[in-house]
């Protein structure tokens, strides 16, 4: 049988790297696409990281270009497209909402007309967000719940959610939408909670720093491991027919509470070294989020396996390695 080509966009990102790991290890040919950066010594770190840069085909191309997308897909004729590029930081998409807009939102469509131009039986999946669902209108929060997103990045992935959607429903092309909530691992980007926890409190362990300062810490997130999360976008273009899923753990905890957890595995006291500090609020919040994940599984079969306990004690224990060898 043919090796299975899949195309990911983001690659260089946290679920890029760990996709292109799964996806390897089910003997796929993984393409990634690869927008032009300053220096051509592109980011790898994190598929280094995981030891799979080797392996993955780049090619330069660039979401915001339709054209390229076109002459990619018509170079790697893929079975299956993973649309994971975005501008993905919340905070960063009040100060660039046109970017967000360009990227996050329009990016998805030229994706997904690039699919229907050129190989229109690819199988597709939009990595939807949990941000979608902002100011909730239900307290536990499924493939039914009304959607009201709370920021330009909410409001940008909403946009392509819908047009997935719409493309599954117009042109007859095998479109899913993972709704995720929010998923982690050592290598998520620094500016997001988790991470900045798991590198200060690693900084402050070894002398480096003395103070975490964080936002708003009773803020609530359903937080996952991104190696689970990946899976669940590959069991997604497994099935016969395409369909939104939310992926989650069904737990929610405080950001206060998992810094708590950052704190213990150092045998550090939190309230020793956590500063409030005014500047990492946001012009506008979303105060809870908890998934419902039932569909994914009695569907796919998928569970979330990481609890957040061990995931922030990996995290920890990374980011000191990392710190501790420079
Ligand atoms: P990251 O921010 O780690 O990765 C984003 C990727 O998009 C990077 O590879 C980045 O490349 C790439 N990118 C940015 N701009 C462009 C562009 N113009 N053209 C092509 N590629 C571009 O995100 P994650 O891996 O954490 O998330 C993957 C996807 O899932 C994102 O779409 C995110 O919004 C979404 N999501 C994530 C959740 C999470 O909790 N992690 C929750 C729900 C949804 P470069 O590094 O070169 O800038
Ligand atoms: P998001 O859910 O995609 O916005 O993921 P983040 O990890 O960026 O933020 C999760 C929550 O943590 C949000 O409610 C933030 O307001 C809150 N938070 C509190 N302090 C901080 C901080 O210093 N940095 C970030 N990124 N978030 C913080």
């Amino acid at each position: 049988m043919n090796k299975k080509i899949a195309l990911i966009t983001g690659i260089t990102g946290q679920d890029g790297a760990y996709l292109s790991q799964l996806l390897l290890e089910k003997n796929y040919t993984v393409y990634g696409l690869l927008p032009r950066r300053s220096t051509s010594e592109v980011n790898l770190n994190r598929l280094e990281w995981l030891g799979v840069d080797d392996k993955v085909h780049l090619i330069d191309g660039d979401l915001t270009d339709l054209s390229s997308l076109i002459r990619i897909m018509q170079k790697v004729q893929p079975d299956e497209v993973y649309n994971l590029g975005a501008q993905s930081f919340v905070k960063t998409s009040w100060d660039q909402p046109l970017l967000t807009g360009q990227v996050t939102g329009i990016g998805a469509v030229n994706v997904l007309e690039a699919i229907r131009l050129i190989k229109p039986d690819a199988r597709y999946y939009q990595a939807s967000t949990s941000e979608m669902y902002g100011l909730i209108q239900e307290p536990m929060q499924s493939e039914q719940t009304p959607f009201y997103p709370r920021s330009p990045y909410a409001a940008a992935k909403l946009y392509a959610h819908w047009m997935t959607v719409n493309y599954r429903e117009s042109f007859d092309m095998f479109a899913c939408s993972g709704i995720l909530f929010n998923h982690e691992s050592p290598l998520r980007g620094l500016e997001f909670v988790t991470r900045k926890v798991t590198d200060g409190v690693a900084r402050i362990k070894l002398g480096m720093e003395t103070e975490l300062r964080l936002g708003n810490i009773d803020a609530k997130r359903d937080w996952g491991h991104a190696r689970d999360y990946v899976k669940a976008m590959w069991l997604m273009l497994q099935q016969d027919t395409p369909d939104d899923f939310v992926i989650a753990t069904g737990l929610t905890t405080t950001v206060r509470d998992m810094c708590k957890i950052a704190f213990d595995v150092v045998g550090l006291n939190m309230d020793d070294h956590l500063v409030i500090d005014p500047q990492f609020f946001r012009p506008a919040e979303v105060e809870i989020l908890l998934g419902n994940p039932a569909k994914a599984k009695e569907v796919l079969g998928w569970e979330a396996e990481t609890s957040l306990e061990s995931m922030i004690t990996e995290m920890v224990e990374v980011d000191l390695q990392r710190l501790t060898r420079g």
